[in-house]
């Protein structure tokens, strides 16, 4: 199965997008039955995470806390990068870029509360997340 590009437009600086459907969408297609899909941010800014998608204010206190974490500012120090979003880059780094789940009957197993969410740090932008599904 070739890989499934999905175009994902944020609207924000930093923001998570639930990509649930889409990720789906291209497992559907794939016509793989029983396997494992990647799910990869190609991107050093934003990245992926299987999160809560019920309560909105999970995914508002995820951002939260690494913005607490990973200040715009470094609370210590000066950050070098000259583009100015060293803390994007970290909470990238943080979150990871991709995740793996196991595909069941065609679709990807998931709790009841899980879903899955392009993180963008430093948007907003139209980033690409990839999708590849491998039979197992
Ligand atoms: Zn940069």
């Amino acid at each position: 199965m070739p890989v499934v590009r999905l175009e994902v437009h944020t609207g924000a600086a930093c923001q998570l997008v639930e990509i649930t459907a889409q990720v789906r969408d291209a497992i559907r297609a794939s016509a793989i039955a029983e396997g494992i899909a990647v799910v990869w941010s190609a991107h050093t800014t934003a990245g992926i995470t299987v999160q809560e998608n019920a309560d909105p204010d999970v995914a508002r206190d995820l951002l939260l806390a690494l913005e607490n974490a990973v200040p715009r500012r470094a609370a210590r120090g000066m950050y070098r990068h000259g583009e100015g979003n060293s803390d994007a880059h970290v909470k990238a780094a943080l979150v990871g870029t991709s995740a793996t789940l196991i595909v069941e009957r065609g679709t990807p197993v998931l709790g009841t509360w899980q879903g899955v969410f392009l993180c963008e740090f430093d948007g907003p932008r139209v980033r690409t997340v990839a999708v590849k599904v491998v039979a197992g």
